[in-house]
């Protein structure tokens, strides 16, 4: 267990880098600079004072309100930024135990941890609101996920760097090719479009952040919360036949999963359910 003043650490970070995701994943579909004009409110245009901009405490403290026009701030923005609170505590603690870079040093596992979290959340913001994985953040993130599993595999010798990279590299092409070709059959057999081609580069960012197990491991998650969720929807009548949902989120949520708890705690998982069901 990781000394308590790491986490805190790495929660207020998280907030932090939460906060700013936020503002990644309004501007970018927008086309506006991620860094300038600094955070404003989008009714008023008030320029935020510092301390009208601490993630969640604001909000806490203005109660969800803009201080100038009082226009409503949505309960989303501190929702993200607790999220990413947890998820860079959760890549933190990792990077102490788990399997996601075999070797690696610990503070490498954890900063990898809290690059792919700053990749993966506003990939799911955006298609949550867009349906719309942007291309440039997939491409950013089979590049950078390359560089990071270079230096996890070369530190531990040119063998194994070049093995490590084989494979992750042969990742991200299967996650690519297996998901395009699955949209083109699917597309050929429902006559509509039933993945978007942006789940096939999300799929590539995985496989090169995780490699073949780790992208198998990832795309069963997603496909089986997937399903589960859009049965509820379905039941529950909030999602209606044929109405088109985003994969992503459930895509890149399997790859956190995968990513945190290592590709051994799902296998076992798996092969402890694949065991009850043949009983
Ligand atoms: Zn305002």
């Amino acid at each position: 267990m990781l000394p308590a003043p790491f986490l805190l650490i790495a929660a207020l970070l998280g907030a932090c880098i939460g906060s700013f995701l936020n503002v990644v994943a309004w501007r970018v579909p927008r086309e506006e600079s991620v860094v300038r004009p600094r955070s404003h409110c989008p009714r008023c245009g008030t320029t935020l004072a510092w301390c009208d901009n601490i993630p969640v405490l604001s909000w806490v403290l203005l109660r969800a309100r803009c201080r100038h026009c009082g226009a409503g701030i949505s309960g989303r923005y501190p929702a993200v930024e607790l999220l990413c609170a947890g998820l860079f505590v959760a890549a933190t603690a990792a990077g102490a135990s788990s399997s996601a870079l075999p070797g690696a040093p610990a503070a490498l596992v954890v900063l990898a941890g809290w690059l792919l979290v700053g990749l993966l959340l506003p990939l799911i913001l955006i298609d949550l609101d867009h349906l719309w994985l942007p291309e440039p953040l997939c491409r950013w993130g089979v590049v950078l996920g390359l560089v990071v599993t270079a230096i996890a595999g070369f530190q531990q010798g040119d063998a194994a760097g070049r093995t490590l990279l084989f494979w992750h590299l042969l990742a991200a092409s299967a996650g690519l090719l297996g998901f395009e070709t699955t949209s083109a059959v699917a597309q050929k057999l429902l006559g509509k479009p039933a993945l978007g081609l942006g789940d096939a580069k999300l799929a590539a960012l995985l496989g090169a952040w995780l490699g073949l197990t780790g992208l198998g491991l990832s795309v069963l998650l997603s496909v089986f919360s997937g399903a589960l969720f859009g049965l509820l929807g379905l039941i529950s009548g909030r999602l209606k036949r044929g109405q088109p949902f985003p994969f992503g989120p459930f895509l890149a949520g399997g790859g956190l999963a995968v990513w945190m708890a290592g590709n051994g705690f799902w296998l076992q998982r798996f092969s402890d359910w694949l065991g009850w069901s043949a009983l």
